[in-house]
């Protein structure tokens, strides 16, 4: 089995040209090539014997062989139909994996959970299509369905914004948003020539762990994300005028300026020093 796995750039060569398979650049296919890295993913998803995994484009199914060597079943979505017929023979001598051929962004994950594992939390893996990896994200935390951990491929900028934390350029409401539902752990840069083709961009690979618990209690959710958003929509502009005026979040600017004082923040204050807890507290007072 080794001597067939497609972790290496002639193996992956060979079942192009079988297939005379093109790349397709709107889906953000790159294909991954190094065994090493591909280790490295299983290792940080700590993928074992009793897992359900979903694996998110699985392309030639590269990382779905090891996947399906490590879990108990495996089930891999993919969008584009060209593949399929090469996953059928790449997967062929696995007989725990499910291949999905649809958009992973309309497929009802709820279901396919409960369907496969019980309503018992998942893993999700994947070497994500660049284009799409906010609303993947986004899509997994908000949609409940139940995740242990997410451990993916993105952009290395991406990746950077997940992981930091207030006064820093990388800073925002993705890094909010993210942290606010799990604690992120960089597994791994990843340079270019590790993809087939090579992507423009760096990759990181990040493992995101669900919080058991909210890490901040707030009233509203909703609306705390709508003051992330808006107070990020407007970078440089301090809180109090960002928010003043934001037809999201109906709040006046003196509104905003006793919010800031009850909390001992300065009037001047902007939103990429508060942390997360300081803007639950900010959309509690303000909504
Ligand atoms: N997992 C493979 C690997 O590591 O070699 C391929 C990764 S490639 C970066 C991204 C994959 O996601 C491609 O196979 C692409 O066709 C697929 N894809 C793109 N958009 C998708 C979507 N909306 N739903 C499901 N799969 C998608």
């Amino acid at each position: 089995m080794m001597n067939d796995k497609l972790s290496n750039p002639q193996k992956t060569i060979e079942i192009i040209k079988k297939y005379d398979f093109a790349f397709q650049k709107k889906y953000g296919q790159n294909f991954l090539i190094d065994a090493h890295v591909l280790d490295k993913i299983i290792a940080a998803a700590d993928v074992g014997p009793e897992d359900f995994v979903l694996e998110i484009g699985p392309g030639i199914g590269t990382m779905t062989q090891y996947l399906a060597e490590h879990a108990r079943e495996v089930a891999a979505v993919e969008i584009d139909t060209h593949l399929i017929p090469i996953l059928e023979d790449t997967l062929q001598d696995y007989d725990n994996v499910t291949i999905i051929n649809e958009d992973i962004l309309k497929l009802d994950m709820n279901a396919l959970a409960q369907e496969k594992n019980q309503g018992r939390p998942i893993k999700v893996v994947a070497n994500l299509p660049y284009y799409i990896t906010t609303p993947i994200i986004m899509g997994l935390f908000e949609s409940g369905v139940p995740v242990e951990n997410i451990t993916v491929m993105v952009q290395k900028e991406v990746a950077d914004r997940m992981q930091v934390g207030p006064g820093t350029k990388d800073y925002g409401a993705l890094s909010l948003a993210v942290q606010y539902y799990a604690e992120p752990y960089l597994v791994a840069n990843v340079p270019p020539n590790c993809f087939m083709p090579r992507p423009k961009v760096g990759s990181a690979v990040i493992r995101l762990t669900r919080h058991k618990e909210k890490p901040v209690q707030v009233k509203d959710e909703n609306f705390m994300f709508r003051l992330i958003r808006a107070s990020f929509n407007q970078r440089r502009k301090t809180l109090q005028n960002g928010l003043n005026n934001c037809a999201e979040l109906a709040v006046t600017k003196a509104q905003v300026v006793e919010a800031l004082e009850k909390m001992g923040l300065p009037a001047t204050v902007r939103g990429e020093k508060l942390t997360l807890e300081q803007f639950a507290q900010l959309s509690d007072l303000l909504s």
